[in-house]
């Protein structure tokens, strides 16, 4: 093991803290033994379209839900998202529902509009390395989804985590999107190995993203269950009523029917494990 003070971070070590951190967004806690299923649209359309999927990820058992407002898109003729509508939406979907929301702050100017209507502030991969908009998110004190970056080591993703720790905030949950590597016929490579490794590194709590870190739906199912085998803290998954349709990411976007069919899935795969197992790093260590 590298030497603490040779590494580019320490407050989000496992030297530094040995029990694992638990987020809490909203009373629903990441981290620990729990695995929560974050769940919905890749990005809010309309009203319509956010209560439909809301309702029907509720009914399947997910504890957050997720849509973006402000959407990074790689062509700027794309849909760019909803803004302050799109929050607005979120906001009363959770009013009355009563779902924590998750949703992505873009830019360092809408802070004070996504830190009021959301539950946790996520920061995207391409912004991963933004360590303004990190510092700046830190200090609202929510909770913060850090996304891995495209192209960003584990010593990297930790070290930009560490800015927001510095900050005095540890509500910090690590997600991994899947990285870029020379295979193209998944839209990015999930790092599973890398999320093992994290977990013995950090004591943060870390998820799985299958939807942007396959870029194909019917991979969706799989790696979640891979994520729940793996001891990761949960995973986040783009449902779509009519993928085909949708305005972002259709192509990864698997509907409420195949997300309840998921759900029941992994529900089953607890047996598999005794409790704390999953997760128990003396039994990965020793
Ligand atoms: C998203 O979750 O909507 C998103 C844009 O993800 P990423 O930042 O991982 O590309
Ligand atoms: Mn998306």
């Amino acid at each position: 093991m590298i030497k603490l003070s040779a590494r580019p971070y320490k407050l989000v070590s496992r030297e530094y803290q040995k029990q694992d951190t638990v987020v809490d967004v909203a009373g629903v806690l990441i981290g620990g033994d729990s695995f929560q299923v974050i769940a919905g649209p890749c990005a809010v359309e309309s009203r319509e379209q956010l209560f439909t999927i809301a309702q029907e990820v509720k009914k399947a058992g997910a504890t957050i839900l997720r849509g973006g407002a402000y959407k990074p898109r790689t062509s700027p003729y794309s849909f760019q998202g909803l803004e302050e509508e799109g929050l607005k939406l979120l906001a009363e979907v959770r009013k009355e529902l009563g779902l924590p929301i998750v949703t992505e702050l873009l830019d360092i100017r809408d802070l004070d509009l996504v830190a009021s209507h959301t539950d946790i502030i996520q920061i995207g991969a391409r912004n991963m390395q933004n360590y303004s908009l990190l510092r700046e998110a830190a200090c609202t004190g929510k909770p913060i989804m850090l996304k891995r970056g495209l192209a960003a080591t584990l010593e990297e993703w930790l070290a930009a985590a560490e800015y927001i720790l510095q900050e005095g905030n540890n509500q910090v949950v690590l997600c991994e999107r899947g990285i870029r590597t020379f295979e193209n016929y998944t839209r990015n490579t999930p790092d599973l190995a890398g999320v093992a490794a994290v977990r013995v590194l950090s004591h943060l709590p870390v998820i799985i993203d299958p939807s942007h870190g396959s870029g194909r739906w019917f991979l969706v199912t799989p790696l979640a269950r891979a994520a729940y085998a793996l001891g990761a803290h949960g995973v986040m998954i783009e449902v779509h009523q009519h993928p085909s349709e949708a305005l972002s990411d259709g192509e990864q976007s698997i509907t409420p029917a195949r997300f309840s069919r998921l759900m029941a899935q992994l529900s089953r795969m607890k047996s598999a494990f005794a409790p704390g197992e999953r997760i128990n790093l003396e039994n990965m260590l020793e």
